[in-house]
Order: C-alpha cells, then structure tokens, then sequence
C-alpha cells in the first residue's frame, strides 16, 4: 500500500469514526460545512460578504476552537477536556442561527453529537441533548421569537442530535463489549496454550512457525541447540522412532504437515544425549480458511519418552523370558512324543498324553508369539524367500487344524490348485495360514463351516480364509491387527487368545510386500484375505 493511500486511508477511518476521534481532523470537517452553510447563506442572500453580526462571531469562535483543536496537547490534558471542543462548536452553530432570517444548519449539530458520542459514550450523548438544547435551541428561539417553525426546530434539533449520539455511543458499546469477550477468551486460550503439557505449533500456508508454546520451546531447544530459523522442514537432531536414523526434510513432521498433510502419533526422538532426549509422539491437522483451502497447519507434540521406555524394558523382559521359557518346552514336548510312540500304554493314558501334548504345541506356539512380538519392534520383520509349493502350505495347514475343528464341530473346505509356486518365506507363511484357519475355527459357532481358497489375480497370489462365525463389529475392525486387540464378542464368549495373531499375521504379510484386507461383518462371518505380489 502505498503512502497517499495509507494517509487517505486513515483519514477515512477517522471521519468515520471507526479509528479514535482526532480534534484536529474533526474540527476540520466541522469549520469546513459551517464555512460552507454561511457562505451558501450570504450567497442566496445577495451579499457575499454580509452574513450578519452573530453568525460572525460564531465564525470567529470557529476558527478559534480550529485552532485549539490543532495547538493543544490534548493527549497530555485530562480525557474529558477535549469535549469542551464540540460544546464550543454547539455554541458557534448557537450563534450562526441568531439571524433575523432565520438561518443557520441546525443538522451541523449532528457533527458535534456524533463527536460527543463516539469519544465519550453514553455521557457524551446527554452532554449532546443539553449542548444543543442550551447553546443552540433556547438562544436561537428566545432570539427569534416562539413561531411555530422555531419552536419544531428548537425541539427538533436537540432530539435528532441525540438520537445520532446514543445511536454510535451503543453501538460503540456494544463492540467495546464485543472486544472484551474477544480480549478475554484469547487470555484463556494463551493460559491453555501455555499450560497443556504438550508441545503445541502453529504454521502458516507457507510453512512459517506462527507460534510455539512454552512446552514446545523446550523440545526446540534439545532438536536445535544451534537455534531454529522458524521454517518447518529444517535438518537437526530429529531422529525416527528407532532413535538412531536421522530425519531427513521429507520425513519431518512440520514439513509433512506444511504440505498439507495430517498425521497421528509419528514417533521422533529429540536431542542426542541419552540423559535428555525425548521421545515424541507427533500428530498433525491442516487449519483451513473459510472457503477451506489450505491455510496453515497444528501440530501436537506430546511426550511419550517414559511410554517408550517402559516399552523397551518390557519387550526385553519378554524376550528374555519366552526365550528361558523355550527350552524346557522343546524337551517336555520331545519327551511328550517319545512317550505316545510306545505302544505298551493303557488308552487313558495316551488320552491324557495327547493333552498333555496339544497343550505343549499351544504354549510353543504363545512363547513364540511373545518372542517374536517383542523382537518386532526392534525394525521390520526379516523374511528368508524361497520357491515355496504354498498349495502344499496350507493343506499342511489345514491338516495341522483337523483336530481343534473336529472337536468344535467345525468342517474346512479347501478351494486350491494342486500346486502353486511362490517366492516366500515358508515357515512364515505356514504362521499365516495357522493363524487365519485357527481364528477361523474359534471364532466359529458349532456346525459352522471354515473355507480356504488358494489362487491367484492379476496382482499376485490371493489367500482366503471365510468362516460364517460371530463375525466383527465394523467398529474394530482397524484395530483388529493391533497387538493384545480382542473384540468384545471374543472377551464375552471367554474364547481362548492373547491378541497377538492378527498383528504377528500383518507384520509377515506386509514383510514379504504384501497386505491383508478383513470382511465382516456382525453375527455372519468373517473373510481374511492375503494379497502377496507375485
Ligand atoms: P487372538 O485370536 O489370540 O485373540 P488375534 O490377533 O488372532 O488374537 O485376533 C485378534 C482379535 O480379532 C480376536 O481376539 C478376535 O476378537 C478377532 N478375530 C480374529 N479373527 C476373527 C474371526 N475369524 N472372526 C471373528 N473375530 C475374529
């Protein structure tokens, strides 16, 4: 904006009364239209020059009150002393209406009014209502005489002039009143942006920080002990969840968000020292306008560094005693089978051996989970492939899942090619199919039916594990593959598991470049299906 039109600007805003009123602008305005209505008078009169003794001497008492208007500090003087500035103007419109004709604009009163009003609010419009009335309405009518038009216009004038100044002195309430909710709520909201024990940022559209909280400077100070140039994107000691890979610019979260993007829970690190560092969970929302094009981003920094820690010591104390756990079970489940192999035992107890022996298969096959759960957070999940015949796999499978369907009344159907050749890991995949059949068939009612299809589209190889069990509420279904997750419907129904199945399914699936989808629905069953590129 250049400067003309920041000057007429400002001058706009103040004959406008929306800036604070100045003496000097205002006065102006009014010696200018009481200039101009006695002009225009002595004009239509004949005699430019003759205007009459009084309204002079209000001319004279206009320009002097201009000149005060400009030559007082009246910043320095008491705040009610600059109203004597509009009464002296009440005063000189007074003495412009004691002409014998009857002359004088008594709508110029509305200048001074407004005046009052605006700077002084509702006192200032009843010292608008007395000003006219005294200096303006009873000296004209006592100097006119009581005609009927005097008399309108002496009641007139006062009633008019103090409708405009209550009119702006409310108004002006009304936005004063306005400002102070305003002034309070964002007191509240500073207070709240300040004492949340979460880090909080604001960006602009273009990426600049346009603010921090207290908490956040703190997080600041450990990612950039070299200062920060309050531009998202910038490299520093951010690290990813590992806590050891350093971000790079498209992987920071300000950046992403800068970009538009909305994100929950990334996990950083900030700062290198072992005794300082922090980890954070980061989550991220677009701001936009009101016509809903991007206009800047939130971001919420919230600490989880003793989570993460607590995390790590469980997961290792998990580790260490599934690993411990291990291999006692090896040795009763050898044992286990070197005693079913003799034929010399009663049937009783080869029945309880057998037992004994599901049992010891079922707390291998937990111990293993926890394992490897506990060992899955330390990166992604490592896949040895082979050519893999995995038509193979899951009639292995399906056999291996024989007994536990038979006994909960439950019949597997298996849809497959003879073969089907495929580049994965087998053991894995054998743990994939396990887990969707064994699901499958405890998520099943009595007499419920478990089908397998094995094929292949033209995205790869497809595996499908469909049961008509008790089904998932749609509700769970993208927690389904979260570890310990268990639906209501299995807590409820007491159905034996840990959780763990689902997730331990998706880490494999996804390691070998693939992806699981889930259909179901409540109370009518369930579908699995494995997509692995080929
Ligand atoms: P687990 O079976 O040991 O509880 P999973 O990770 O394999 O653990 O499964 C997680 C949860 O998902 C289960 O507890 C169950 O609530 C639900 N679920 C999994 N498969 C099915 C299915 N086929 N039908 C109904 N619910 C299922």
């Amino acid at each position: 904006m250049g400067h003309l039109e920041r000057r007429l600007l400002g001058l706009r805003q103040r004959l406008l009364f929306t800036d604070e009123p100045d003496p000097g602008v205002l006065q102006g305005v009014f010696a200018l239209l009481y200039v101009l209505d006695l002009t225009l008078r002595a004009a239509g009169n004949g005699s430019p020059l003759d205007v009459g003794m009084w309204p002079t001497v209000g001319l004279a008492l206009t320009a002097i009150t201009s000149v005060l208007a400009v030559a007082v500090p009246w910043e320095r003087l008491p705040p009610w002393a600059v109203g004597l500035l509009p009464m002296l103007d009440l005063a000189a419109l007074g003495l412009s209406r004691m002409d014998e004709q009857g002359g004088g604009a008594g709508i110029l009163a509305v200048v001074p009014a407004l005046w009052l009003g605006r700077q002084f609010g509702r006192r200032g419009a009843v010292a608008a209502v007395l000003g006219t009335t005294l200096l303006l309405a009873l000296p004209s009518l006592v100097f006119l005489g009581f005609t009927g038009v005097n008399l309108s216009r002496a009641v007139l004038i006062p009633v008019v002039a103090g409708w405009a100044a209550f009119a702006i002195a409310s108004a002006l309430d009304q936005v004063r009143a306005g400002m102070d909710v305003i002034a309070h709520q964002r007191r509240i909201s500073e207070a709240i942006f300040d004492t949340v024990d979460v880090g909080l940022v604001l960006l602009d559209r273009t990426g600049a920080y346009e603010g921090m909280n207290k908490r956040h400077e703190d997080f600041m100070r450990l990612a950039y002990p070299a200062g920060h140039a309050g531009t998202a994107g910038q490299l520093g000691l951010v690290y990813g969840g590992d806590g050891s890979t350093l971000f790079a610019r498209d992987e920071m979260p300000t950046y992403r968000a800068s970009r538009g993007e909305e994100f929950a829970d990334i996990r950083i690190w900030v700062g290198n020292d072992p005794l300082t560092r922090r980890a954070l969970s980061v989550s991220a929302r677009r701001v936009e306008d009101e016509r809903g094009a991007f206009a800047g981003a939130a971001l919420a920094y919230k600490d989880v560094t003793d989570f993460m820690r607590a995390l790590r010591v469980k997961d290792e104390f998990v580790a260490s005693v599934s690993h411990e756990l291990r291999t006692p079970l090896t040795s009763i489940n050898g044992y286990v089978n070197i005693l079913l192999e003799r034929d010399d035992l009663p049937t009783d107890v080869v029945a309880q051996l057998e037992v004994v022996a599901r049992n010891t298969v079922r707390l291998t096959r937990l111990v293993s989970d926890l394992l490897h759960t506990a060992q899955n957070d330390e990166g992604p999940m490592r896949v040895v492939r082979e050519h893999t015949d995995l038509a193979a796999v899951v009639r292995g499978c399906v056999e291996a899942a024989g007994p536990a369907a038979r006994r909960a009344q439950v019949t597997i159907a298996v849809d497959a090619p003879d073969t089907l050749t495929a580049n994965v890991d087998a053991e894995r995949m054998a743990q994939v199919v396990d887990n969707l059949l064994s699901n499958a068939v405890k998520y099943s009612r009595r007499e419920g039916h478990v089908r397998v299809r094995l094929g292949t589209d033209a995205g790869g190889v497809v595996l499908s594990v469909a049961d008509d069990g008790i089904g998932i509420d749609a509700a769970d279904r993208d927690r389904l593959f979260t570890r310990f997750f268990r639906t209501r419907e299995a807590e409820e129904r007491a159905i034996q598991g840990v959780g763990l199945g689902l997730s331990i399914t998706r880490s494999i699936v996804e390691a070998h470049g693939g992806r699981v989808e889930v259909h179901s629905q409540l109370g009518v069953g369930s579908e699995f299906v494995v997509r692995l590129p080929q």
